[in-house]
């Protein structure tokens, strides 16, 4: 048994056989199989080949019919290689007298070719030795791994294990199938982790290297709550995580049961808790755990689920079912936020090659460039208006001609909808995210032209502490409790108070209950939130009084350490709603 530790971003508990998903490097540990076993690993082996070889062919056939027989050469020697008698007689050899596994075996004899290859003392044949570690790669694919495209298609419940999945291979998994994954790399508010939560699988993302440990149908245990992963788990351990998952079941029911009532704090303030979504069948599951509406829909995973850019028309269906579903709710559509690592699949105008893409050509800028792009979204949002309270929201604005621009363009497509007789609602509110700090510097400002603001924890964390969002390497110095976010936090909702206009905190932080306490003590009424954590939010809400927040945020802004804030909030939380421990 191999215990891992990463990040928990999504709760709950998955066990299930692993399957290895575009698995990078390999470090094969010395397996063995029982001597019954050996047949059918001979077996195995071949086939693997067999699918090699296949591969090969259709690589030859395609670099023949593009660039010419002389290129397609190159596959014919790894073809001839990875099908010679000698090399595969020697694998199999191993495998029979010595019971290694397949993968074991492949690459041993692989790697020991490469290394006489190498020795030889000759340029050309040292670099035949990266060719034939080229194959023992595609060898170890087909015995251990499964292509990307396969996981929105699989045959069997599994759990993943990956390097990394983007947002878009996250997107398309296969929900029947797929009972939870776990990432080599990824941080807590990537867009994979976030999608974790919307597709409610339980996921642990940054973990580090330890793909090389586990084979292929090993049984695997993900705690997307501890942030745990567990390979090959012993009897005792697996018994405790189906026991944990059983408790799991009931604790949900409890929450289910918290349900009906408002969101009202022990001294009588209304709360509005709201779901983020970012697909449409979300919002069933905000509205059953007693969502006040849909704070933040994020419009980009209609590209990023698709392989083409989505039509005014199929714009406006996907809009007008969540408007529909949340029966005179209201519902904060924003407008595209693509890029950074939020990169559709397939070639799109969307990629790009930019050195740091968190600060290139994303969300607003992107629409602001790709104007009939944008004035398509704006078509079928003002259009699904009508049925329901649409509220529009400009992600990534730093500046007020930005801000600026982008109401101009709506009021052009106002006025075009107008002109063409297309029913639409005039009268929508229009807000911006403050996910920039550039942005919550300037509040004040923004606060004057905008109905509302919504505040992007994610990004602004990612932007005021120099920190990428994704990246495990730095994971630790991704802090929400940071004084710097507490003062730029504190900017924007006296902004708004002042200015008389709501404040909703959008980003995972408003999911995160330690911080519950501190943000409505800030004076935020309004929380959009991960739909899991909606009932839980609400719950706590319940067990707190806004003068014990206020309390609680006066003294939280006096800590000059991250450490401290995170320490007084965990024992803030520990005392108001003792359920959760
Ligand atoms: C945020 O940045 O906090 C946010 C809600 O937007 P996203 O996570 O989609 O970037
Ligand atoms: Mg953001």
């Amino acid at each position: 048994m191999i215990i891992k530790s990463g990040i928990a971003v999504s709760p709950g508990i998955a066990i299930g056989p692993a399957l290895l998903f575009g698995v990078r490097s390999f470090r094969i540990p010395q397996r063995f199989v029982a001597v019954d076993a050996v047949d059918g690993e001979v077996t195995r082996l071949r086939l693997a080949i067999q699918t090699v070889a296949k591969s090969i062919e259709q690589s030859q056939e395609s670099a023949s019919r593009q660039l010419g027989s002389e290129y397609a050469a190159i596959f014919g020697a790894h073809l001839m290689m990875v099908q010679d008698p000698k090399l595969l007689g020697e694998v199999e050899t191993l495998i029979r007298t010595k019971c290694f596994s397949p993968e074991f075996a492949c690459s041993r004899v692989f790697r020991n070719y490469a290394r006489s290859l190498q020795n030889l003392g000759n340029a050309y044949m040292a670099e035949r030795a990266a060719d034939v570690l080229d194959l023992e790669k595609r060898v170890m694919n087909a015995l251990l791994g499964e292509s990307r495209r396969d996981l929105s298609n699989l045959s069997h419940p599994a759990v993943i294990l990956a390097h990394n999945l983007t947002p878009s291979e996250t997107a398309s998994l296969d929900r029947k199938n797929v009972l939870g994954f776990a990432t080599e790399g990824g941080g807590r508010t990537s867009h994979t982790a976030i999608l974790a939560g919307a597709l409610e699988l339980p996921a642990v993302v940054g973990v580090g290297s330890f793909l090389s440990d586990v084979s292929v149908d090993d049984v695997v245990i993900i705690d997307g709550s501890n942030g745990k992963v567990v390979i090959d788990p012993d009897e005792a351990t697996l018994a405790g995580y189906r026991f944990v998952l059983s408790q799991q079941k009931s604790e949900s029911h409890r929450l289910a049961s918290l349900n009906s009532g408002a969101a009202t704090t022990l001294d009588g303030v209304r709360i509005q808790v709201m779901g983020n979504i970012e697909f449409p069948q979300e919002v069933q599951h905000c509205i059953e755990r007693g969502a006040d509406g849909i704070g933040l829909y994020r419009t980009e995973f209609l590209y990023i689920g698709a392989d083409h850019s989505p039509s005014e028309e199929e714009q406006f269906n996907s809009y007008r079912a969540v408007v529909a579903a949340c029966n005179d709710r209201p519902v904060v559509i924003r407008t595209l936020d693509l890029g950074a690592d939020k990169i559709p699949g397939g070639d799109s105008i969307f990629h790009t090659n930019a050195e740091n893409p968190a600060l290139g050509l994303r969300s607003i800028r992107l629409s602001l460039r790709y104007i009939s792009l944008f004035k398509t979204q704006l078509r079928g949002i003002l259009r699904a208006g009508c049925g329901g309270r649409v509220k529009i929201m400009f992600p990534l604005i730093t500046s007020l001609l930005e801000l600026r621009q982008a109401k101009l363009i709506l009021r052009d497509v106002m006025d075009d909808l107008a002109e063409e007789r297309i029913a639409f609602s005039r009268d929508v509110q229009v807000g911006m995210m403050v996910e920039v700090p550039a942005a919550a510097l300037q509040a004040r400002i923004f606060a004057k032209e905008v109905d509302f603001f919504s505040i992007g924890t994610n990004d602004l964390i990612q932007y005021a502490l120099a920190v990428d969002r994704s990246d495990p390497n730095v994971a630790a110095l991704y802090s929400s409790a940071d004084p710097a976010i507490l003062t730029l936090l504190k900017m924007t909702v006296d902004a708004a108070r002042e200015q008389g206009i709501p404040v909703t905190i959008c980003g995972q932080m408003s999911s995160d209950l330690r911080f519950i306490p501190l943000l409505i003590g800030l004076g935020v009424r309004t929380l959009s939130v991960t739909p899991f954590a909606i009932a839980e939010v609400r719950d706590l809400i319940r067990h707190l009084s806004v003068s014990q927040a206020e309390e609680i945020a006066e003294h939280a802004l006096t800590l000059d350490l991250a450490r401290d804030v995170d320490n007084y909030l965990r024992g803030e939380l520990q005392r108001i709603y003792p359920e959760k421990q």
